[in-house]
């Protein structure tokens, strides 16, 4: 763990957050700051910087981090109504913590193309 990382504490249970699914390579917990009425972060508990880092080598962690985005979305209820995925990687994506996540956002109607 990258003790100077944030969602590494998170996993390591130092910081709180609330958990919404968990398995051996991946946890889900609730956006601080929700832009959705469903926002839920989807990360890998070993660090990897952004999803730039995720390789062929990696390919039974990228499984793990869809199946527990549409497990998150099963969970939530939105299947129906929808979800979307997005995953920042650098600056100009916006990208703020350096720790690769998912975003799943569901509940209200998003706009397309993204800001
Ligand atoms: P990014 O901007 O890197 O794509 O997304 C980072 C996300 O992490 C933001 O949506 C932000 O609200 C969220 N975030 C930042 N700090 C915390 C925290 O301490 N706990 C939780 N649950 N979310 C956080
Ligand atoms: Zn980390």
């Amino acid at each position: 763990m990258a003790s100077d990382c944030l969602f590494c504490r998170i996993v390591a249970g130092e910081i709180p957050s609330d958990q919404v699914y968990a398995d051996d390579d991946v946890i889900a917990f609730r956006d601080i700051a929700p832009k959705a009425p469903v926002h839920v972060l989807v990360i890998p508990r070993r660090h990897l910087d952004s999803i730039a880092d995720l390789g062929l080598d990696d390919a039974s962690l990228a499984a793990a981090l869809v199946n527990a985005a549409n497990e998150v979305a099963r969970r939530e209820g939105v299947v129906e109504s929808g979800y979307r995925v997005v995953t920042n990687v650098g600056s100009d994506a916006g990208q703020s913590v350096g720790h690769l996540h998912l975003h799943v956002l569901a509940g209200r109607r998003m706009a397309w193309p993204p800001g």
